[in-house]
């Protein structure tokens, strides 16, 4: 029987009064070969296992090792050594694995950079940093359901594989059975998708919106959380070809509604982690101190973790339209002394070292722009009357840059045609999503946000691979 045993983060928790316990984990430490170091990744504090000196030999003692893994039964007590207030005194100890130190590539000695554990990603969980960041996305992932639900809002599970080039950004990953060496074409050379599996050309979906507006014409307010997939050959440190995205999508509600919604949200499931993953985020606080000590002064935060999410927590973030963020960048110092790379003009479409200036220079909170350029925001967003933006919304966040992409959408079926005729969007494949505007459409909204960016966010991790358990990147997939 397995599941008698009990957590060491439940253990630490307990008064001692040497009750009987069952605990497994793997071995962090061994010394003096008396003082195990247990852990079983319910936190990343150790459980002190107090083995009986001269009770085992020495070939059994060799094998406890940093990495092996132990069943241990002993009794609860309190510790009379510094760092713990409970121990466990142990009664039998049994190796469940053995953990070869010559190979094992987790010895404490060498702390193992961020980018080396990448290259092992089905170890780094045993880490003391990558155990507390995917215990804090867990904390998030539980805290949006939990937030979406408290609201009345439907969990719509959206399709993975889909027909539609919705986004037209052409970066998108076919799904298909055709063969690749010799697929079937047709009188003009082109592949026949016919004899494709689904009968036509699919992709991995790049963002489950259009199926949640759908929902939303139902149910009126829905959410997705699920991977969308991104072709885009961009090696960055906030891109992923496959990441996690929180979409929701709600009937009756205008652009400013939307942003409401979108700035409880981030407050809430922050302070959620708060509340729930203090330890973890201290421990992610006092790394980030760690970090930054290696960067130049200039490029090091002006707040700790925990302050700069306490800060989120209780500040309204900044409302500006995209015309007054870029009048804010033509005037900046930065754009006068030709520090962006890139030109700053009406119409660009913002880079990050744009959006990074007005967070974290300009006014040093996150952001929200609203009204930008409609050539630069996809087909459906709401067309404002000056003929010129749409009722589009970007959250920018300090570290990040965009977190958040959403908008009013356009309801109006004339409007929205027209649009789709402009921008090549062929109308007749599309039927099934101008439907909603056929029959009975209102006005609605919603918006996106990237899971893993807000894990950056919160783990002050720097580098979007290192807060997913199995990255997917240019050329890299291998676990
Ligand atoms: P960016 O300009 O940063 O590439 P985007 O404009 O392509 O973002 P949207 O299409 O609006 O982003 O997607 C909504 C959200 O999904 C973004 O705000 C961001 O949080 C997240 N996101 C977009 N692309 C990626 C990616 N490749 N990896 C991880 N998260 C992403
Ligand atoms: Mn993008």
């Amino acid at each position: 029987m397995f599941n008698t045993r009990v957590k060491v983060k439940d253990l630490l928790a307990t008064s001692p009064e040497g009750q009987d316990v069952i605990v497994m984990g793997w071995v962090r430490t061994f010394r003096n070969n008396q003082f195990v170091a247990l852990n079983d990744g319910s936190t990343n504090n150790n459980l002190q296992v107090v083995m009986e000196l001269g009770a085992y030999d020495d070939a059994f003692l060799k094998r406890i090792t940093t990495g092996a893994s132990l069943k241990v039964k002993g009794k609860l007590v309190a510790s009379l050594g510094k760092g713990q207030a409970v121990e466990v005194k142990a009664e039998s100890v049994e190796i469940l694995g053995d953990c070869n130190p010559e190979k094992y590539p987790l010895q404490l000695k060498n702390r193992p950079s961020l980018e080396y554990l990448r290259e092992i990603a089905h170890l780094r969980f045993r880490t003391n940093t990558f155990g507390a960041v995917f215990r804090v996305r867990h904390m998030l992932a539980f805290a949006i359901h939990k937030f979406f639900h408290e609201k009345g809002f439907l969990y719509l599970h959206t399709p993975i594989v889909t027909a539609s080039d919705a986004e037209g950004a052409g970066e998108m990953f076919r799904v298909t059975t055709l063969p690749f060496d010799n697929p079937p074409r047709k009188e003009d050379g082109n592949i026949d998708f016919r004899e494709d599996f689904f009968g036509r050309a699919t992709n991995l979906t790049v963002s489950g919106q259009l199926e949640g507006e759908l929902g939303a014409m139902a149910f009126s307010e829905v959410y997705t959380f699920g991977p969308t997939f991104r072709a885009e050959n961009s090696n960055t440190a906030r891109h992923l070809a496959e990441f996690w995205m929180i979409e929701p999508e709600m009937a009756f509600y205008d652009l400013e509604d939307n942003m409401n919604l979108a700035e409880e949200f981030i407050r809430t499931i922050i302070r959620f982690a708060m509340d729930h993953s203090r330890e973890d985020l201290d421990f992610l606080a006092q790394r980030l101190v760690e970090e930054e000590k290696q960067r130049p002064q200039a490029e090091r935060s002006e707040m700790g973790l925990i302050e700069k999410l306490e800060f989120v927590v209780n500040n309204r973030f900044e409302r500006i339209s995209y015309t007054e963020a870029i009048e804010i960048l033509l005037h900046s110092p930065a754009y006068k002394k030709k520090k962006f790379q890139y030109d700053v003009s009406w119409g660009i479409d913002m880079q990050s070292e744009h959006e990074r200036y007005l967070v974290e220079k300009h006014f040093k909170r996150p952001v929200i722009v609203t009204g930008y350029p409609k050539h630069i925001k996809a087909f459906y967003m709401r067309q404002n009357e000056d003929g010129k933006t749409v009722a589009a919304m970007d959250i920018l966040a300090p570290g990040i840059g965009e977190i958040v992409g959403g908008s009013q959408r356009e309801e109006r079926l004339d409007k929205l045609e027209a649009r789709m005729k402009e921008m090549h969007i062929p109308t007749e494949e599309m039927w099934w999503y101008l439907d909603t505007r056929r029959f009975g459409t209102v006005p609605h909204a919603g918006f996106g946000l990237g899971f893993e960016r807000m894990v950056q966010f919160v783990t002050g991790m720097t580098n979007i691979r290192d807060v997913i358990a199995f990255p997917r990147a240019p050329k890299s997939a291998e676990f």
